[in-house]
């Protein structure tokens, strides 16, 4: 740290982003990756005269991309927002909506505690119930921006269209975030409230069921002003914030969108093998309908699981909070990926 750092800015605690590994090759399902390739046509986007494109600045509207996906979604184009990644986003969105705090869960997507401090943004923490549920009614009648991740990370647990609608029903007086960015692989999105409630607030990302991680892509649906007040924002920081190359392969992606739907099946199905597996091996496994399993093992601890799979080639993600540190969050890769996932955890328990 060096003594100019802004005195606010000095107790920071950020974001640690899971492992990205640059020296060896592991089979990687530590951090929400699709195992599948963009689609052809995605590929065929980024093409050699894009390239040469890249002297140009970008269309700072998206407007190709943004009229794609409001079609998709069957919104208007002034309902929709397109940023950097989801994480931008949600960057944008507690600074734009977090004046009198932001209330969240305990056990949830680790960014939106981050977000609240870098804002100095009072933070009310809500407990999951025992089982990892949400606590619905805690939610209710906050006055305070509200984040759900929907299905949570890293539990995977969904809520229904229906008590979603409770929550954003009893949260008028503020803005309610919905986080969507795993539910392709088998939850509900909410987006078919946005036309109904001016509150609420969908965030999507291309980075997991549309396999574009590394292009840094997100979008938001809501009523018009919200919005606009993202665009507000995005217009004060960083106006070309979607690369041009990104701006085509997004397009390319959102036109073979049936791709990408046939890639979240083969995932469910998998994800569906894996948890039966490893319930038969002893572990408890949280009900996902995510990318992701959420998994403890009877007497195996989440750290020494996570570190001998790590030595035996395999990456998952393990968090040191006190209470999840038995668990360890499992990317769903392909299939023959999970067998050796499967096999390594075989080994690991002299099975
Ligand atoms: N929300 C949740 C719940 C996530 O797990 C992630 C991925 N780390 C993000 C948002 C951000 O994704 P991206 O910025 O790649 O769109």
């Amino acid at each position: 740290m060096s003594r100019f750092l802004n005195e606010n800015l000095k107790g920071l605690k950020e974001y640690t982003p899971g492992e990205q590994p640059q020296d060896k090759k592991y089979i990687k399902l530590n951090t929400n990756e699709s195992p599948y390739p963009p689609s052809k046509e995605v590929v065929e986007a980024v093409n050699e005269n894009e390239v040469k494109d890249l002297r140009l600045y970008c269309d700072p509207e998206c407007s190709k991309l943004k009229s794609a996906l409001a079609k998709l979604y069957n919104v208007k184009t002034e309902n929709v927002f397109l940023s950097n990644g989801s994480d931008d986003i949600l960057n944008f969105s507690f600074l734009a909506f977090g004046q009198n705090g932001v209330a969240f869960a305990d056990i949830t997507y680790g960014f939106y505690s981050v977000f609240a401090d870098l804002y100095s943004l009072e933070k009310e923490i809500i407990p999951l119930n025992d089982d990892f549920t949400l606590n619905k009614q805690a939610f209710m009648n906050k006055n305070k921006l509200t984040v759900i991740a929907n299905p949570n990370a890293p539990t995977g647990i969904t809520l229904s269209l229906n008590e979603i609608e409770k929550i954003v029903e009893s949260n008028k007086q503020n803005v309610v975030l919905i986080d969507e960015a795993y539910v392709d692989f088998g939850g509900e999105s909410a987006i078919s409230l946005t036309e109904k409630y001016d509150n609420l607030l969908c965030v999507g990302t291309f980075s997991k069921s549309r396999s574009m991680a590394g292009a840094r892509l997100g979008f938001a649906i809501a009523n018009k002003e919200i919005i606009a007040d993202l665009e507000k924002i995005k217009y004060s920081t960083n106006p070309y914030n979607i690369n041009r190359l990104t701006q085509v392969a997004g397009l390319a992606a959102v036109k073979s969108n049936n791709y990408f739907m046939e890639n979240c099946k083969k995932i469910i199905k998998t994800r569906e093998y894996t948890a039966k597996t490893l319930k038969e091996l002893n572990f408890e496994v949280l009900d996902s309908k995510s990318n992701f399993l959420f998994a403890k093992h009877k007497s195996l601890g989440g750290k020494e699981f996570y570190l001998s799979l790590k030595e035996k080639g395999v990456l998952v993600r393990h968090f040191e909070t006190e209470r999840i540190k038995d668990f360890v969050r499992i990317t769903i890769g392909s299939f023959e990926e999970m067998q050796v996932f499967l096999d390594k955890t075989k080994e690991i328990l002299g099975e």
